[in-house]
């Protein structure tokens, strides 16, 4: 990579780099491709409601259906994809395909769900990129406020106020913008003052302390509270992700977290298994319109 080589002064050649580097192609070429043979799929991860008691929302997560290497989450490809503008044709993609989905549970008989879609830095900071989502959300026919983007704090270290202005005119036509990731990053205080948010999504490396063995958890514990206070003295919902025991989900319900997602509900499903598990989720419970 180029940031590598400006911060090492200068290239070592090493023959396992230039292999790496052509694995690297090898995939980007095959990913192209993909796109255009429709081997990219949506996942869906159910999100539960506390205050309902009711499956609200669900994020859409992508993977891709390689024809040899079987399912291959997006760890593996959307990293390679945001060094392009592959990202932007992929981003768009699961745009449409999550929002028409959306809409097909519903002409199905089913209550509309809240569809969570993480958004890259690139996307956002396309100028096209607001008008793009008005004409999709326009012609699947998904209301604004059911549409939720997630974002990372990526898009604050290329163009923080462009970024801003962004956020600001989708939340205009009435999507949510939620803040992926929470507590990663090295200034995540400094974004909550910079952009007008809906939701904070705590990250799952906080979840995971809460039930560790080890002297750090009251640190952990006093750190996720004071979290889920300030988001909601902000006027932000709270989400937690990755949550996995049913210690951390006690943990979590008594700091007052809003919304729980991870695989002690649910993991991403293919779309025909979305409602079934969320049937059996909610218990039988006939879901509120
Ligand atoms: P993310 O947005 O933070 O998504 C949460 C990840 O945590 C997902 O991984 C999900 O499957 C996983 N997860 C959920 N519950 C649990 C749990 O209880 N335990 C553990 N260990 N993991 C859990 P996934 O699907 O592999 O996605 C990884 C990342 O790829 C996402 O992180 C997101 O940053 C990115 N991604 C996925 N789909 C898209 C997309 O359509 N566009 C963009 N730009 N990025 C995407
Ligand atoms: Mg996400
Ligand atoms: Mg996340
Ligand atoms: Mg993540």
């Amino acid at each position: 990579r180029a940031k590598e080589f400006k911060r090492s002064g200068f290239l070592h050649y090493r023959p396992e780099h230039s292999r790496r580097a052509h694995t690297r192609l090898a995939l980007e070429v095959q990913l192209r491709r993909a796109i255009e043979r429709q081997q990219l799929i949506v996942y869906y991860q159910p999100q539960y409601d506390l205050v309902t008691e009711q499956v609200a929302s669900v994020e859409a997560l992508v993977r891709w259906h390689h024809p040899q290497r079987g399912l291959i989450p997006p760890g593996e490809f959307v990293p390679i994809a945001e060094e392009s503008d592959l990202i932007i044709e992929i981003g768009s993609w699961v745009l449409r395909e999550a929002c028409r989905q959306a809409m097909a549970w519903h002409k199905a008989g089913y209550p509309l769900l809240r569809i969570s879609i993480n958004v890259s830095a690139r996307q956002l900071l396309r100028p096209e990129f607001v008008s793009e989502v008005a004409a999709i959300l326009h012609s699947s026919g998904l209301p604004a406020n059911w549409l939720e983007l997630e974002i990372t704090e990526g898009v604050m270290l290329d163009d923080p106020i462009y970024a801003a202005r962004q956020i600001d005119q989708l939340r205009q036509l009435g999507i949510r913008i939620a803040l992926d990731d929470f507590g990663t990053g090295y200034s995540s205080l400094a974004y909550l003052r910079q952009l007008r948010l809906d939701a904070l999504k705590i990250d799952q490396a906080f979840v995971r302390a809460i039930d560790e063995q080890s002297n750090m958890v009251t640190n952990s514990r006093a750190l996720l509270r004071a979290i889920i206070n300030l988001a909601h003295s902000l006027g932000l919902a709270v989400i937690a992700e990755g949550v996995e025991t049913p210690e951390q989900r006690s943990a979590l319900i008594s700091m007052g977290c809003d919304i729980l997602q991870g695989y002690l509900f649910a993991h991403p499903l293919p779309a025909d298994e979305v409602w079934p598990t969320i049937l059996r989720l909610q218990n039988g419970r006939a879901p509120a319109d």
